[in-house]
């Protein structure tokens, strides 16, 4: 923590201390309403659009919004859980446990015994399900859907005094209520009339808090976009208080430094986590589109870090969707849809596609993302077409017959850890790849499955023995200093790339054991034979003394595995297959949901994990030492 950061925690106290003696005259902040005309024309043109979504589409999202009516929730690994009624705010419905209610600076919301798993509580008081009643009730006109948004609304307010509970903790949990606020809103009409009467203090609230606590310096990083697009929506909506104004320009400022700052020139957000780059995409896009919207246009910088953003998530998605789960993820989506990830996906990445078409396009997703605008509409750049290598970002596709029945594709991870200095959100994932070949998914990374509920769980999904890479001496690759820091990283980087019609090969190489006693350096090359569809893993080892060597294989959860011969097996996922023979040195050992060792998982949704076969490979070397593995499309 470098002494600027010191000075601005300090002053956060300072601002805590000044906000609990002022919480009244706060709460009690009048606003001056102005006239808007335009808002219900553009409510009617968000409304034509939802008109025109498909039977199907519509279907999915009232039947998830009836069980919400009912108090049942969906998220995590709650599946149709009774919440009870009145629905408790401070219950993590997950481990049972009720936060406190006090000053909410004085919580700590990563100690379990305080308030149970966060991220459950903090999920439901997003209240995007809010969000599929206005859908419900715009489609059905049954009116019990507005009547339970401004139930729950008044509701919540009751609970949750200014600044008292875990849900005042967090100013990206405000800023996506305000956003699901606005988005509710807009679908009611315009600005929501008498419910915004009822709503403005809260409102207000909201916004003090994001602008008094942003993140900052170590922490801004997705928290911050978040933060930043809350507070730029939420003034756009409601600039009816002394500092919207000023709130605004901090907020739109902010955006437009934050996507250079965090995402590299080739569009790989920098956090290395390609789940929150699919959320910040969605809160660059819900700023960027509004602004557009009503004449606060962001520059054209802002739009074409944008395309390649959508650009790199496209080129990384086999031709179903799946896209690899690099680092962490915690399944946010910044508008909660009822959608499968290729899905979403594939709306996301349509939106830059459509741009250049004439396309009709009427998906839920990008029409909220976009307040009822047409991807034509808004200003993205042309995107080029799928591309090969990302070198800002340290990723290489490999791919063969790119969107053909037989396509094969590997992703080759040669990025560095994180977003420093924390790193927080990275793996230790160096030289690890996803694999996929006809569509299916078969070597993968296995996800994230938990933040808070298990010191045990955690450290196993984001270690390198979760990865398809080289594990040496039981240890990571990189050092961890907590559940959101790395502390000593691996410097890793794309050594060369050389390719024909026929071929392609990347090499690369971290320094991760350097630490170690007889330090390692860990040089990989992926072959890929387009032909024959075969990809060559050449694993070279560099170093002088005895070590122990690990080579993992996660296969996705739709995978079943066996063993063919010493040293060689067989993966079968739907009607795909392939073969994969490792060095004869190894002595290999499928597992499959193990617990001791940790071992065979995967976790598709935060909370969520399932057991999937996990190959591991082990060895032991004296000196310097070079191992072929070799995978090949049956
Ligand atoms: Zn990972």
């Amino acid at each position: 923590m470098g002494p600027a950061e010191v000075v601005s925690r300090v002053a956060d106290v300072g601002r805590h201390v000044a906000l609990r003696a002022s919480l009244t005259a706060i709460g009690q902040q009048q606003c001056r309403r102005l006239e808007d005309s335009d808002w219900p024309r553009r409510a009617r043109n968000l409304r034509d659009q939802l008109a025109r979504v498909s039977a199907r589409e519509r279907e999915r999202v009232i039947s998830a919004s009836d069980r919400w009516l009912q108090h049942h929730a969906t998220f995590f690994s709650l599946h149709d859980f009774p919440l009870g009624d009145p629905i408790d705010w401070h219950r993590d419905y997950s481990s049972d446990m009720v936060g406190p209610i006090k000053y909410s600076g004085l919580i700590n919301t990563r100690v379990r015994e305080h308030v149970g798993d966060i991220k459950y509580t903090w999920e439901l008081n997003r209240l995007q399900h809010l969000v599929l009643f206005a859908l419900a009730g715009a489609w059905t006109q049954n009116g019990d859907y507005w009547k339970e948004i401004e139930a729950q609304l008044i509701s919540w307010k009751q609970s949750n005094p200014f600044m008292m509970g875990v849900n005042w903790k967090s100013p990206l949990e405000a800023a996506i209520r305000l956003i699901t606020w606005a988005q509710v809103a807009l679908i009611q009409g315009g600005k929501g009339g008498e419910w915004f009467d009822r709503a403005s203090k809260t409102i207000y609230q909201h916004q003090y808090l994001i602008s008094k606590f942003y993140s900052k310096h170590s922490s801004a990083n997705n928290h911050l976009i978040g933060e930043m697009a809350g507070l730029y929506i939420a003034s756009v909506f409601w600039p009816y208080y002394r500092e919207s104004t000023l709130w605004r320009a901090l907020a739109r400022r902010k955006l437009v430094a934050e996507i250079v700052r965090q995402v590299e020139a080739d569009g790989v957000g920098k956090e290395r986590a390609t789940e929150y780059q699919v959320f910040v995409i969605e809160l660059f896009l819900l700023a960027g589109a509004l602004g557009h919207l009503i004449g606060d246009p962001f520059p054209q910088e802002y739009w074409a870090r944008l395309t390649r953003m959508l650009e790199f998530l496209s080129s990384i998605s086999n031709r179903s969707g799946d896209l690899p789960m690099f680092g962490d993820g915690d399944s946010g989506q910044a508008v909660w849809l009822p959608e499968t990830t290729p899905e979403r996906i594939q709306r996301l990445t349509g939106i830059s596609r459509d741009h250049e078409t004439d396309a009709v396009n009427a998906n839920l997703r990008s029409t909220l993302l976009l307040w009822g605008q047409s991807p034509q509409d808004i200003p993205l750049c042309s995107p080029s077409q799928k591309l090969e290598a990302f070198p800002d970002g340290g990723y290489y596709v490999l791919v063969a017959d790119r969107g053909g029945e037989n396509e094969m594709m590997a992703v080759f991870d040669t990025a560095q850890l994180g977003l420093p200095p924390l790193n927080a959100h990275g793996h230790a994932d160096a030289l690890s790849f996803w694999l996929s070949y006809g569509g299916e998914e078969f070597l993968i990374d296995p996800g994230t499955f938990t933040y808070y509920c298990s010191a045990e769980w955690r450290s196993y999904f984001r270690g390198t023995g979760a990865h398809n890479t080289v594990r040496i001496d039981g240890q990571d690759q990189s050092v961890s200093g907590g559940i959101f820091l790395w502390r000593e990283t691996a410097d890793c980087r794309l050594e060369q790339v050389e390719g024909t019609d026929d071929f392609v090969e990347a090499v690369g190489s971290h320094d991760g054991y350097r630490r170690l006693a007889d330090p390692v350096i860990h040089t990989r090359k992926l072959q890929l034979f387009k032909k024959s569809r075969t990809l060559v893993i050449t694993d070279r080892l560099e170093c002088e003394g005895a070590h122990d060597i690990e080579l993992f294989f996660h296969f996705s959860e739709t995978c079943q595995v066996r063993q063919v011969a010493p040293g060689s097996f067989e993966a079968l996922n739907r009607n795909k297959r392939i073969s994969i023979r490792v060095d004869s040195r190894f002595k290999p050992e499928l597992y499959r949901g193990c617990e001791k060792p940790i071992s065979g998982w995967v976790s598709r949704t935060f909370g969520i994990k399932e057991p999937s076969f996990t190959l591991v490979a082990r060895a032991k070397i004296s000196g310097s030492a070079e191992f072929v593995t070799e995978i090949a499309a049956l």
